[in-house]
């Protein structure tokens, strides 16, 4: 396909791939800190308002307004406020803020600075997944040039607002990235979620209100107080302000990380020669997961759907993470959801039961299914298993602590919803249709 899907503005990738765009000099050069300048003649509230107008919404996954969760945030607190900045990328799929780290932290570092002024906030902790050693070294290493230059420390820009900034890098477990599993391992704890609510907004880090942003929504935050709001809303949709990240993998011809507009569907992002450029030859698209593991996958005539929020909602899946996996007609999906499950029966904390014991549950009947040692009775008892994590419909209506039960119930429904028939087959032919897998058993 030739590139026919509408231009977009690169408002987070623009400077990625120039040279040392990770530097304060080349950050500056773009108009760097403008935003800020702008945010420190402004009143707090007006900055939230701002924020607000953009309609941001959240870009680690639930895609929750921004301006609306910092405006949760009590005003006259007599605790500390904190900001934690939710880097703890981990979604199977997803793997886009790691390239922000990488290639423009004085960007998210900004965001740190604007956000932490309109709330007040004078401690901020950046929480990078364990095994982000390089991305935590250059951030580090952004921090350090923005201390030099009085963005942070005891002033900022020469106003009397004073600004900690520390990197915290997690041990490796998917969990902490739930927030407030990764407030309780800020706190040195085990990184097992809180009930909620309360909302972190206002009990969070050590008992105080504390803001949890990911790493692109807060890229996201300069570019609309240099520009404003109006400007940022108009790029994207009616409820959906910008631009958006999104990470495409699997069987295209040209993966990667892309920013594309809210309009941009799955088949311009699949098939457009700005993007991915098409499927291997010989093969067609069978099913799309549109946003990191956790959302329920869609099947091939599914896919003209704008990769946003509202849009994906009413196909009762959703925009997650931006994790975009592509597969194709030789893909089995019993073994592919076999994969997801074994996934979230490793990652569960164990806290609640029907997370515990449910998602091994899922994961030994998927095997036996695949393995073709099934009956019809099998495919029924594994749907009662994920409807006893989380139950369908899918958004938010789990039985557990923590979302972690909802993504690992939502794919199996959706898989059974979709492609039930590939399912039977296995119990038919008492093998898999697809035969031996190249790369083997896993
Ligand atoms: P959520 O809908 O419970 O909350 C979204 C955000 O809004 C949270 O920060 C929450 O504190 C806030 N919020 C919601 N209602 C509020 C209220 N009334 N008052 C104050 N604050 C409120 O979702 P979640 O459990 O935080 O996130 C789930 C998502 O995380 C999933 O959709 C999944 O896609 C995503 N995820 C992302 C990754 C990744 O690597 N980026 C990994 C795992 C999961
Ligand atoms: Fe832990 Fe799973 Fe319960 Fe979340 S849903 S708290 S991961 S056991």
């Amino acid at each position: 396909m030739a590139s026919t899907a509408k231009a977009v503005e690169s408002v987070i990738s623009a400077a990625w791939g120039k040279p040392q765009s990770w530097t304060l000099d080349s950050y500056r050069s773009r108009g760097g800190y403008d935003g800020l300048k702008r945010a420190l003649t402004m009143e707090p509230a007006a900055i939230i308002d701002e924020v607000k107008k953009s309609n941001l919404r959240g870009r680690g996954g639930a895609g929750f307004p921004t301006g609306m969760k910092w405006s949760f945030v009590p005003k006259d607190s007599p605790k500390p406020k904190y900001l934690a900045v939710n880097g703890d990328e981990s979604e199977p799929g997803t793997f886009k803020d790691r390239y922000i780290l990488e290639n423009d932290p004085h960007m998210m570092l900004e965001g740190i600075a604007i956000a932490s002024y309109a709330l007040g906030v004078h401690t901020c902790y950046v929480y990078l997944r364990g095994e982000f050693k390089f991305q935590a070294e250059r951030t580090q290493a952004a921090i350090d040039e923005a201390y030099k230059a009085g963005i942070f420390g005891k002033t900022m820009l020469g106003k009397d607002f004073a600004l900690d900034c520390y990197v915290v890098r997690g041990a490796g477990a998917y969990i902490c990235g739930e927030e407030t599993a990764l407030l309780e391992s800020l706190e040195g704890k085990k990184g097992w979620p809180r009930l909620k609510p309360p909302f972190p907004a206002v009990v969070g880090l050590f008992g105080s209100p504390t803001v949890v942003n990911n790493v692109e929504t807060l890229a996201s935050v300069p570019p609309i107080l240099a520009k404003g709001a109006e400007w940022y809303a108009k790029l994207g949709t009616e409820k959906s302000g910008g631009t958006h990240l999104v990470c495409l993998s699997g069987s295209v011809n040209r993966p990667g990380v892309y920013e594309v507009g809210m309009h941009t569907t799955i088949l311009e992002l699949i098939h457009d020669d700005q993007y991915g450029q098409g499927m291997p030859k010989g093969r067609k698209v069978k099913a799309v997961i549109p946003g990191g593991s956790s959302a329920p996958v869609l099947g091939a005539d599914e896919l003209d759907v704008a990769l946003e929020f509202e849009a994906l909602k009413m196909k009762q899946t959703m925009a997650g993470s931006g994790g975009v996996i592509v597969m194709d007609d030789a893909t089995c999906m019993v073994r592919s959801l076999w994969r997801v499950a074994r996934f979230y029966a490793e990652e569960s904390c164990g806290q609640c039961t029907p997370c515990r014991e449910g998602t091994p549950w899922q994961t030994r009947l998927l095997r036996k299914i695949e393995e073709g040692r099934a009956d019809a009775s099998d495919i029924d008892m594994l749907s009662n298993v994920a409807s006893s994590i989380a139950p369908y419909p899918p958004i938010g209506l789990g039985n557990t602590i923590c979302a972690l039960g909802d993504a690992a119930a939502l794919p199996t429904h959706s898989f059974l919803m979709r492609f039930r028939d590939e399912f039977e087959a296995h119990v038919r032919e008492k093998r898999c249709p697809f035969g031996d897998h190249p790369w083997g058993s896993f």
